[in-house]
């Protein structure tokens, strides 16, 4: 029995890991966490019988206490809760599925109890995956991706007979040692030439920054191939989304960002790729479905059955390629400028994107304002070279301390 956790169940991935439990018998749900969604999460439990649940505020775990009052669940809340439900003793693999660096501590937490980590949560390993990947190469834990271009990547790694990503008990039947897993990542970075990245181009690929000015939140809401959150699906629109890929690429498989290529792709088919270094290319393709990469994250090594929709080559036709237009869409350039720098900056692009995309959403700031604040709070910030996660959670507070106040005085 595989016995899962799950932070941020209610959302769009964490619905699609319960549809995946839900075609699995021998998975078992032992804890679940979301937001504020009080009714969806009861409908949860009354269906997967967790032991232990969260709310983030103690005004909605006291609501879900009396909606359940007939059941012998434990409920939790704040971040006090997602620790408790992060490393609650039954589980074997937590699935974070939360938005935000939110997820930092409880990843860690999770990390130190042991659990395997099937990895959505982009944000945690963007922000602090120097602190995550040592962590969890010492812990012996596995960072399973979810996110389907770091699940393709991870699948082109696997197909060449090698555990790309370090620790585990899954891996190959035994734990291994903390250096068999250092030497494993090291030989890894030797054959990799180059990792390609996919990017659908969103739904604006092929128009100019004019085109771009009027651009409504409805607009950016309609992503082309995928059926996402609606901060990724923005984050998407803008190539953000790809600029926080490139990060946790490079932290999840231990390359230089000088070997990991974006290449715009818009059939979604592809899902990455990697060229090693005899020139083959391996890539993982199949059809736009997020329970893919979260049923490979949960089952790992085991390929299993997974019901739905298949590539039809021939009805396909041809599979196109591009270059990012990086001059319309400034966002991959200055996630590579924030990976470049190091240290705190990926927080600040991070923090000052999720702030700019909730401004966007409320309508208080135009389309093209997202990346234009991104800059200006990259500019603004004094660069911690080594940040703890204390200094990391400070320098995103200060991050949307900055851009509200530069909004306060227009
Ligand atoms: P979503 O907005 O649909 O869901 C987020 C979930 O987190 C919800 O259940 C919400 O209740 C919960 N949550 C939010 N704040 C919380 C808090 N303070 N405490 C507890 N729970 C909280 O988001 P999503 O699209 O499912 O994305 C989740 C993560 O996965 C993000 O980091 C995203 O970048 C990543 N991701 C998503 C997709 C996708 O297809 N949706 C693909 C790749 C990666
Ligand atoms: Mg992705």
């Amino acid at each position: 029995m595989k016995k899962i956790a799950i932070l941020g169940s209610t959302g769009s991935i964490g619905t699609q890991t319960l549809e995946v439990v839900r075609a699995n018998p021998d998975c078992q749900v032992v804890a679940l966490a979301a937001g504020s969604n009080v009714v969806k999460m009861e409908e949860q439990i009354r269906e997967f019988h967790p032991l232990v649940v969260g709310m983030w505020t103690e005004e909605a775990a006291a609501d879900l206490r009396v909606r359940i009052a007939d059941l012998d669940v434990k409920v939790v809340s704040g971040m006090e809760g997602l620790l408790e439900i992060a490393a609650v003793p039954q589980s074997q693999v937590l699935v974070t599925a939360i938005v935000g660096m939110i997820g930092i501590k409880p990843t860690i937490a999770a990390i130190e109890a042991g659990k395997d980590i099937a990895l959505a949560n982009k944000e945690t390993l963007v922000t602090a995956g120097h602190i995550i990947m040592p962590l969890a190469r010492e812990c012996g834990a596995a960072i399973l991706p979810v996110d389907s271009e770091h699940s393709a990547i991870f699948q082109s790694l696997s197909m060449e007979g090698r555990t790309p990503i370090e620790g585990s008990t899954h891996i190959e039947g035994s734990t291994p040692t903390k250096q068999t897993c250092v030497e494993k990542v090291l030989k890894k970075q030797n054959s990799i030439e180059k990792i390609l990245l996919t990017a659908s181009g969103g739904p604006f690929r092929g128009r100019t920054r004019q085109q771009l000015e009027d651009i409504q939140v409805e607009d950016a809401l309609r992503h082309p191939n995928w059926s996402m959150g609606p901060k990724i699906t923005i984050d998407s629109s803008t190539l953000v989304n790809k600029g926080l890929e490139v990060m946790e690429a490079k932290w999840l498989f231990g390359v230089g960002l000088d070997k990991i290529e974006v290449v715009v792709h818009p059939q979604s088919i592809i899902h990455s790729a990697v060229q090693y270094t005899d020139g083959a290319i391996i890539a993982q393709m199949g059809t736009p479905d997020m329970k893919l990469p979260i049923q490979y994250a949960l089952f790992y090594p085991e390929r299993r059955y997974l019901s739905g929709k298949r590539v039809d080559l021939f009805e396909l036709g041809q599979l196109t390629f591009e270059k990012p237009d990086t001059d319309t869409f400034p966002g991959l350039a200055l996630a590579y400028r924030a990976a470049e720098a190091g240290g705190s900056m990926p927080t600040v692009y991070n923090a000052a994107n999720e702030k700019a995309v909730a401004l966007f959403l409320k309508r208080k700031i135009p389309y093209l304002g997202i990346t234009e604040l991104i800059g200006k709070a990259m500019d603004h910030h004094h660069l911690i070279a080594n940040p703890t996660v204390e200094d990391i959670l400070a320098v995103e507070q200060q991050t949307y301390e900055y851009m509200q106040e530069g909004l306060s005085c227009k």
